[in-house]
């Protein structure tokens, strides 16, 4: 029934039986009476009418109350707005019992967790997993439950732009993939997933060319002396066979090299990702390269630049190593007069190592795909150079491994610009890196 409609109907109702009251008070001569008899019955109604929506408000479950006119009309919406009420609820119960369904399912964990941190929910695989109870541990601390020291790490840290690798105890083989999401008003929800045979995986991989790589080393060193006696004697020797063996010579050291490189890269690579401790002076550890590359190209330009004395929370070889693999590069990719300046200062706060060339340049498609193994801009020239098409890989793991971010910047034609942002190092330092001239 139409609201308005129903409320003129009440009120024209009320009149007429006030006008009634009244007509009939003015035959028998008591008007105020007979109108004020029938107001207060009016209103008798009215009350009992709000007893009733009353009564059935708090006792739902009742049947509706039938009356006449508005209030008929007021039971009648009320309750259409409860059933609608009803299957709204029955909707909802039936999408989030079969969300819960669906990720009850999961072979991986999932758990829910409050902004304070307390379980609300978990699956099945939460408890083969982390051995969590639903609903026994609902309403528990979730860090009091699992304890390992990554985990809490990383439920701590905030920052779940992307997911963290755990050991769930130390020395333990296995390893769980953890990744966070927020929702609703600060909530979690917590994947945990089982990668140690993934991980087994890898490490098969990485021993294999480790070990292949090792294996090799020890015939190409055999065919390398051999082939620098015979050389060193070519004055016997036909300039055909010369020519022959000294290009076998440079193929060998290439291997020699490539070998060399692949063997640093598997090592890195499996090095458990410990918080890394150590405080690297980077200027000394920058002063040590210039130093080795003015011995080995004493006709090249090198300008190094140092505007911060921030040390570096990492691992010197590695650190060095990836500084090497840059001014390396930027001197095979540049005309012999070229200069290479090497930065290391501070932005925003932060320590920034910068290798800037004025070279050849790469073309911005290959910026992408730059880091990957052997990913060359120009087979031709690579080969030319010597290079092993590592270098690149070997700097990303570094980088990755200090919670740095490489970015590149280059034209082609006019030069490059590759940049090691890293992390401030956590506290002032007292010691310095071994072997570096301090500062
Ligand atoms: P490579 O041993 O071939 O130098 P890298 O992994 O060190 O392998 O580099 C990958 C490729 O990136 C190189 O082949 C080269 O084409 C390009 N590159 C790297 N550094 C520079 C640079 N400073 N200037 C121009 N091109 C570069």
């Amino acid at each position: 029934m139409n609201s308005g409609v129903g409320w003129l109907r009440a009120v024209r109702l009320a009149t007429l039986f006030l006008s009634l009251a009244l007509g009939l008070g003015l035959i028998i001569g008591y008007p105020a009476e007979a109108v004020a008899i029938t107001a207060v019955a009016l209103l008798g109604y009215s009350l009992y009418q709000l007893r009733r929506l009353h009564h059935w408000l708090q006792h739902p479950e009742e049947e509706t109350p039938d009356a006449m006119g508005v209030w008929g009309g007021v039971f009648d919406r009320m309750h259409a707005v409860q059933r609608e009420n009803r299957e709204a609820q029955g909707r909802l119960r039936s999408s989030v019992s079969y969300l819960r369904d669906s990720l009850g399912s999961m072979r991986d964990a999932a758990i829910m967790v409050d902004r304070d941190g307390f379980i609300q929910w978990s699956n099945k695989a939460a408890e083969r997993l982390l051995g969590l109870r639903y609903p026994q541990d609902g309403g528990q601390a979730l860090l009091n439950l699992v304890r390992m020291p990554d985990f809490k790490r990383y439920f701590l840290g905030g920052d779940f732009s992307s997911p963290a690798v755990v050991h769930p105890e130390a020395g333990e083989e296995r390893q769980f993939e953890v990744e966070i999401s927020r929702f609703g008003d600060g909530d979690r929800l917590v994947f945990v997933r089982d990668v140690t045979a993934r991980a087994r995986l890898e490490q098969t991989r990485r021993d294999f060319v480790a070990n292949v790589s090792h294996e090799l080393r020890t015939p190409l060193t055999v065919i390398m002396g051999y082939l620098s006696t015979i050389l060193s004697q070519s004055d016997e020797l036909s300039p055909r066979f010369t020519k022959a063996l000294q290009q076998m010579d440079q193929q060998a050291s290439r291997m020699e090299a490539l070998l060399k490189d692949l063997l640093w890269l598997s090592r890195i690579e499996s090095v458990r990702q410990d918080p890394l401790e150590e405080r690297v002076n980077m200027c000394g550890l920058l002063e040590e390269l210039r130093d080795e590359i003015h011995s080995s190209h004493p006709e090249r330009k090198l300008v190094l630049e140092l505007a911060t004395k921030q040390l570096v929370n990492g691992d010197y070889r590695q650190l060095h190593s990836a500084a090497s693999n840059l001014v390396q590069n930027a001197l095979k990719y540049s005309a012999p007069d070229g200069a290479v300046t090497i930065t290391w200062q501070e932005s925003d706060g932060q320590p920034v190592l910068t290798v800037k060339d004025e070279g050849i340049g790469i073309d911005n498609v290959h910026l992408p795909r730059l880091t990957e193994r052997f990913y060359r801009v120009d087979d031709s020239r690579s080969t030319a150079t010597g290079g092993t098409g590592l270098g690149l890989a070997i700097v990303k793991h570094v980088v990755a491994s200090h919670d740095a971010e490489l970015s590149i910047h280059s034209q082609f034609g006019r030069g490059s610009a590759f940049s090691i942002r890293f992390p401030r190092a956590e506290s002032p330092v007292t010691a310095a890196s071994a072997g570096n001239s301090g500062l």
